[in-house]
């Protein structure tokens, strides 16, 4: 049976993107392919925020501190946290899921598969996963990807059967929140913008596109890559997010992005779980 690393799996409210303010469940597995240790810092200097944390004195998740610059979550990827998250086989994986819904079974419930980079290897756990019985009335899921991490054939083979593409025949609608990093995260734009990618995931599903940004300078960068994807066929929607896990970064720039999204003619997404749930771990 197939396993998959589980950093976090909570229960809570999508604060982001499409789906937000719909009742979710959170798949978060462990590993990433990035650091984004820009976040929050000035151009070109790199967050140790999260190399403060001491992981000996964590056993769980929900008491980790929060961090202002840096990836919001560290523990997700970083291998000094690894032992916070336990390898589950997919039955276990369901019958948790299924365990943190308020009636223990699905109603109008939406899963998110986040990350971390949710698109590395645990791919191969997805099919086993969504297959179980106790996930059969599940209709809408999400992958949370940094979009660069290309869908293997017998995944895609297996999206493909949910019918994207073929109207009128939606059994699952399959989301992909593509959030590709721009140089505000430090990591390059050779490893981060990978539009083929993409584009092939809209074979097999809703895509849309996130920029997390804090200046205009973050939004042309953000319209720049936007071209590169729509020359590749990306067609969906863009959405400009604001900087900040932590509510007086948050604060400082929500109203801004807001007004750079109009401007661009992008839609704009908020971080619900900031000004709701102070983004503590778990929510
Ligand atoms: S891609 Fe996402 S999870 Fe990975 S380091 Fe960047 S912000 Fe964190």
């Amino acid at each position: 049976m197939a396993k998959l690393k589980v950093a976090e799996l909570f229960y809570s409210i999508q604060g982001e993107g499409r789906y937000m303010g719909v009742p979710s469940v959170f798949l978060r597995t462990f590993g990433c392919n990035f650091k984004c240790e820009g976040f929050g810092m000035p151009k070109g200097q790199k967050s140790e925020e999260y190399l403060n944390v001491d992981p000996e004195k964590y056993q769980s998740y929900n008491f980790l501190p929060l961090v202002s610059t840096g990836c919001d979550s560290y523990a997700s990827w970083d291998p000094r946290f690894k032992h916070l998250s336990p390898v589950l086989d997919t039955d276990s994986v369901a019958d948790a899921i299924v365990d943190t819904l308020p009636y223990k079974g699905w109603k109008d419930e939406h899963l998110v598969i986040t990350g971390g980079e949710p698109l590395l290897g645990w791919q191969r756990a997805y099919p086993d996963l969504l297959e179980h019985p106790k996930m059969k009335a599940l209709k809408e899921i999400t992958f949370e990807t940094n979009g660069t991490q290309d869908l293997d054939v017998p995944f895609f083979d297996y999206l493909d059967r949910w019918g994207w593409g073929h109207p009128g025949n939606f059994d699952r609608q399959i989301t992909f929140s593509v959030s590709p990093k721009l140089s505000v995260s430090g990591e390059t734009w050779d490893d981060a913008i990978k539009p083929e990618i993409v584009a092939r995931y809209g074979n097999v599903g809703y895509v849309y596109l996130k920029f997390v940004v804090a200046t205009q300078e973050d939004a042309d960068e953000a319209e720049k890559a936007v071209q590169a994807y729509r020359d590749a066929g990306f067609m969906g929607p863009v959405y400009l997010m604001p900087v900040g896990g932590v509510e007086s970064v948050y604060h400082l720039n929500n109203r801004a992005v807001a007004e750079l999204a109009m401007k661009k003619g992008y839609r704009y997404s908020d971080r619900l779980q900031v000004p709701l749930f102070k983004n503590e771990w778990g929510t």
